[in-house]
């Protein structure tokens, strides 16, 4: 089957009874037993449930893996790989991870007795250098958030097995429809499905993918013993979303290259980050290794903050917000808003400077876009 077959038919078909087109929402709690040994295969929603089967079952045939879990949000799925390590473990993670994923890592995990090294992950010598006898695991984010670095999976992967540890890849920012990482030998992926998974800005919600189906077990098991699985009805919300993610993809990331090129054309833009421009240094990488280039773009403005300021407060189409991956296209200013927990010396290190503004492009027409940002930055 094609993805976009399975994007509307993957694990759907659940309702027995009366076979129902689209999957219902099983809102019980729990669920009863025939005999002391005998039930239908659920006994209690947090360990198990018909709706967020159906969920979990598309997302691991989207995703190519042996299983998933669909969880609560995107950091208690990040959380839960997470849960798979001990104390003393070191993870390498990019410099420009999520600014949460960031705030889980280093202010709360690294206080539990988990080291970290942040490294440019695009320098495959820093990389190599991080390694130490006790690496157990690569966090991957790709493209990375807000600049855009695209990361080389099969190289990555490679030196991590060298090394004996586990690689994680953070897909949310290009979703399966353009990027499968299981496909290049990571082991788990991991998605805030709150982005271009759902895609319509109504769910907070996350899942784990495993490549391995003993992966997928340890991680089913940790989601039931934390209490980190979604509800029937977030699970449902998904479901619903993404049977269009192929096209909304198709669509978006279509509008993000025009506006890309709109704005790297503009005298008032200094730099435009998205993996679709030529100019862009990992540009043939990306081509490589994703189907698309995706619709998540951020720019430095030619002047700081206030003229930054001015072109988020001046569209009147993309609003002013945290998140990505919506139908709406949204703006934002990383320094304040999605990277505001990490330290003004780790934003520096990491590139994220007070000129920068990230946009997660929608559905509209390209034209509405570029006409509102041409006129947020016309002097
Ligand atoms: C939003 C996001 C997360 C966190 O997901 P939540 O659903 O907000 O908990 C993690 N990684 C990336 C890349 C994200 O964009």
């Amino acid at each position: 089957m094609h993805f976009e077959t399975k994007c509307v038919h993957a694990g759907v078909h659940k309702d027995q009874q009366y076979h129902s087109v689209t999957t219902p929402i099983y809102s019980s709690s729990t669920f009863s037993w025939s005999d002391l040994e005998t039930n239908s295969g659920y006994d209690y929603t947090r360990s198990g449930n018909p709706t967020r089967k159906a969920l979990e079952e598309n997302l691991a045939a989207l995703e190519g893996g042996a299983g998933c879990s669909a969880t609560s949000s995107g950091m208690s799925a990040i959380h839960c790989v997470m849960s798979l390590f001990s104390p003393g473990d070191h993870i390498i993670a990019p410099t420009d991870v999520y600014g949460g994923t960031f705030r889980l890592f280093d202010r709360f995990l690294q206080q539990k007795g988990l080291n970290f090294s942040f490294v440019d992950m695009t320098d495959h010598a820093a990389l190599l250098a991080a390694f130490r006898p006790a690496t157990r695991c690569v966090w991957i984010e790709t493209p990375s958030n807000p600049l855009l670095k695209v990361i080389d999976l099969a190289a990555v992967v490679s030196m991590a097995q060298q090394h004996g540890a586990v690689t994680v890849c953070d897909n949310t920012f290009l979703s399966p429809y353009l990027q499968r990482p299981l496909e290049f030998g990571v082991d788990l992926v991991v998605h805030s499905t709150t982005k271009y998974i759902n895609g319509h800005s109504d769910v907070v919600g996350g899942c784990v993918v495993s490549r391995s189906s003993e992966h997928a077990t340890q991680v089913a098991w940790l989601c039931n013993a934390l209490g980190l699985a979604c509800s029937p009805f977030d699970a449902w919300l998904v479901l619903r979303g993404v049977k269009t993610l192929g096209c909304r993809m198709e669509a978006q990331q279509a509008n993000a290259m025009k506006v890309a090129r709109f704005l790297a054309a503009h005298p008032r833009i200094r730099h435009v980050f998205y993996p679709g421009l030529e100019s862009h240094p990992q540009h043939l990488l990306a081509r490589q290794q994703q189907r698309g280039f995706g619709a998540m773009l951020s720019f430095e403005v030619a002047g700081g903050r206030d003229l930054a300021e001015r072109v988020c407060v001046g569209t009147r189409l993309f609003d002013m917000a945290i998140s990505v991956g919506g139908i709406e296209s949204l703006i934002s200013f990383p320094a304040t808003m999605s990277h505001a927990s990490m330290s003004p010396a780790a934003r520096a290190a990491a590139g994220i400077t007070d000129s920068l503004v990230r946009v997660s492009v929608g559905l509209e027409h390209a034209d509405d876009l570029i006409a509102d940002l041409s006129a947020a930055l016309a002097p």
